[in-house]
């Protein structure tokens, strides 16, 4: 019989499984508890759960739970990279900030992923796996574990497409958001996405007020297509369109992520096609100088075409922001870490190559 993954259950799906079991209701609130506000690694540290009712537990279902593998921080604003090893030797990257208001989490979706954009490190390999929602939910956990203080805001803009493992991440932001557990606000959540639309249409009728980040990067299907391949398959007409029902539905403002790449999305025409096209839209834009990528041939755009990329759009009425840069000294861009990581392991094992793996 598979195990089940205890965590991953919603308070009724608990209840459920516990009455299945013949344990009194109040037991669900109990094992809950223990799971998404104690933050427990073991059933074995379920206290008040008579020994038996825990064996049983034990012997039906897994609790999944992260290993550290590498923490890095920075010297400069106590930005924190973790490297996360999971039950099958796999590891995704998770990032803490710190900021006056409290934490963010910033989590991985997936470990790697399919969507191919050109500047992106967490796409070179491709996708591996989806993430269970407790695998996310445990990023969390962990970091608020190691680093003290509350962790208040999450950003799903890790490794991974939400929209590409929806479900999962839909079960996630529940549970996060969920009173009997970490009870995070589901106003201080952001999913980013690359702009996958009939997930980010069915994203609207779901009740959840989160903050969604449309991964933009090109003010025409022209240059977004060359920096991202899911352009092809959905064309910003129907992308804003989608954002647009996203806001009627849920009345979230959107942000628009546009990182910016020298010689590629960075002229002052391109400021003034994306002022026009995003007019009347509910949102803002969050301006990133791309990060190199060693394996891609991008440079961020200097400081000066920047700041007026940054005017442009602002005399146009439309509201934006540079991204604080954190953790500078840690950086690498998104999947950096990780890639950095499996290098040196393989290089630690010559000729243990991926084909042997597993096997
Ligand atoms: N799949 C989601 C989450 C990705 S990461 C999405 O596409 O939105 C969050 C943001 O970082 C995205 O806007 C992504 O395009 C951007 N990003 C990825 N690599 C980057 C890099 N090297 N430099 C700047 N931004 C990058």
């Amino acid at each position: 019989m598979e195990k089940i993954d205890i965590k991953s259950l919603s308070f009724p799906e608990l209840e459920q499984l516990l009455a299945g079991m013949g344990e009194k209701p109040y037991r669900a609130g109990q094992v809950y508890g223990w799971l998404h506000q104690k933050l427990v690694t073991g059933f074995g540290q379920m206290g008040n759960l008579p020994r038996k009712l825990r064996e049983r537990l034990e012997e039906s279902c897994f609790l999944a739970v992260l290993e550290t593998a590498e923490v890095k921080v920075s010297q400069i604003d106590h930005t924190y990279k973790y490297l996360f090893r999971l039950a099958d030797g796999n590891v995704i990257e998770s990032v803490k900030m710190e900021y006056r208001h409290g934490s963010s989490a910033c989590i991985s979706s997936q470990v790697g992923c399919r969507m191919g954009c050109k500047f992106c490190a967490s796409t070179l390999d491709g996708l591996e796996r989806n993430l269970t929602a407790s695998e996310m939910l445990e990023q969390v956990y962990r970091i608020q574990e190691q680093g003290g203080g509350r962790v208040s805001h999450i950003v799903i803009m890790g490794s991974g497409e939400p929209f590409d493992n929806y479900e999962n991440v839909v079960r996630f932001l529940r549970l996060v958001s969920d009173e009997r557990g970490l009870n995070i606000s589901l106003r201080n959540i952001t999913v980013s996405t690359c702009g996958i639309v009939p997930g980010i249409r069915r994203f609207a009728g779901e009740g959840l007020p989160v903050t969604l980040a449309l991964s933009l990067h090109a003010p025409n299907d022209k240059v977004r297509q060359t920096l991202m391949p899911v352009a092809k398959r959905y064309p910003l007409e129907e992308v804003l369109a989608a954002c647009r029902e996203y806001f009627e539905k849920t009345g979230r403002r959107l942000t628009f992520e546009y990182s910016l790449v020298k010689g590629v999305n960075d002229n002052p025409g391109e400021a003034a096609a994306l002022a026009k096209l995003l007019k009347g839209l509910h949102g803002h834009v969050n301006l990133i100088p791309v990060n190199p990528v060693r394996e891609r041939e991008f440079i961020r755009s200097d400081k000066k075409a920047i700041h007026e990329f940054k005017g442009i759009l602002e005399r146009a009425g439309i509201a934006v922001t540079i991204r604080r840069e954190m953790g500078q000294d840690i950086q690498g861009a998104c999947g950096q870490l990780r890639r950095s990581f499996l290098k040196k392991q393989e290089d630690r094992s010559p000729g243990l190559g991926k084909e042997n793996e597993g096997g």
